[in-house]
């Protein structure tokens, strides 16, 4: 109930003006966001790196209304890998798209053609781009298009979503050889047409589509901070006899950290998603709605200073 309020807040213009303009503590989004600026993201990529973690850079931003914007977003990524590839950061740094903020939901060419820039500029630097996955209404144009990519991309990495009911059926298609596939439960607020509603019905999904992947030929992407999950799926590599190397742990840049860095102990690859830029809004929302716990912190820094 209180998730779908959040995520319906999320959507309001005014309560976005809100938030923005509130004296927000810098540390509330600090605490989820690398920054504002492309330096931001390098310095704590280069931290996060040099502490052995894998990074996913996330140019903040989704929802385009127009070319230009676009554009931008493309130009971003293209400096960013630009700047990666300089300090050396690739691998272990990828980076993640969204293809609404390419221009997907107003000019699918528009968005490919930019997306398939970004992955050869991936290329050229040495590493790889992960496509995210967005609400439902754009799941078919985002396979679509990633199986696109694929094409001259074949390392470009999937997302799926364990809520949506269709998704152990994507999960068995993206389960190939060389596939990297992202599984995570899901962010937005989807209908029960679509989706499951209860969190067990979720937990279960996932653990189906976790036992899919990881039978399968690709990479799994375990993106996810639920105890009960990571530990499925430790022991699922070892059922299927997965050497640590095929397959990855991904958790969100301030979540659980000592959890990450006890999955590095053990051997594993643990993958931060560290988002940056201006447009942290919708992101932050969506993580709040996660946790309503983390709520009343932000509520706190919303009346206080700096
Ligand atoms: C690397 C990565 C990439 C992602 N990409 C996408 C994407 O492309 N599309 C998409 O829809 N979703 C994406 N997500 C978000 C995902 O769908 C979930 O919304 C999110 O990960 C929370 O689900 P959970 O698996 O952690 O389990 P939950 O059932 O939400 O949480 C389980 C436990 O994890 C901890 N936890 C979870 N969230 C928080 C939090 N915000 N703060 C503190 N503790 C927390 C708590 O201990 C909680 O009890 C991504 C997540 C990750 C980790």
């Amino acid at each position: 109930m209180l998730r779908s309020v959040i995520l319906a807040a999320a959507r309001s213009d005014r309560v976005e003006r809100l938030v923005e303009t509130a004296p927000v503590s810098r540390d509330v989004v600090r605490r989820y966001v690398a920054g504002a600026a492309l330096d931001d993201a390098l310095h704590t990529s280069r931290e996060l790196v040099s502490s052995g973690l894998a990074v996913s850079l996330d140019y903040l931003g989704e929802d385009t209304t127009s070319p230009e914007q676009a554009t931008t977003t493309k130009q971003a990524y293209l400096d960013l890998l630009g700047a990666l590839s300089a300090e050396g950061l690739c691998p272990p740094v990828e980076v993640s798209i969204k293809l609404s903020a390419l221009g997907q939901l107003f000019d699918e060419k528009l968005a490919y053609q930019h997306a398939r820039e970004i992955c050869q500029a991936a290329t050229n630097a040495g590493t790889t781009v992960t496509v995210d996955m967005e609400d439902h209404t754009t799941t078919d144009s985002t396979l679509e298009l990633l199986m696109q990519l694929r094409k001259d991309f074949p390392d470009t990495g999937a997302v799926l979503q364990a809520y949506l009911r269709r998704t152990e059926a994507d999960c068995r298609e993206l389960a190939g050889a060389g596939s990297r596939v992202r599984l995570c439960k899901g962010a937005y607020d989807e209908p029960e047409s679509v989706a499951f509603q209860a969190k067990l019905d979720v937990d279960r999904s996932y653990v189906r589509c976790l036992n899919i992947l990881m039978a399968g030929e690709g990479r799994p992407m375990v993106a996810t901070h639920d105890p009960r999950m990571v530990a499925i799926a430790e022991d699922r590599a070892k059922w299927f006899d997965r050497s640590p190397d095929s397959f990855e742990f991904q958790m969100l840049y301030g979540i659980r950290p000592d959890e990450q860095r006890r999955l590095i102990a053990d051997g594993y690859t643990m993958r931060v998603y560290l988002p940056y830029g201006v447009q942290w809004y919708g992101y932050l929302m969506r993580r709040l709605a996660e946790r309503p716990a983390n709520l009343a912190f932000f509520l706190r820094s919303l009346g206080s200073r700096g």
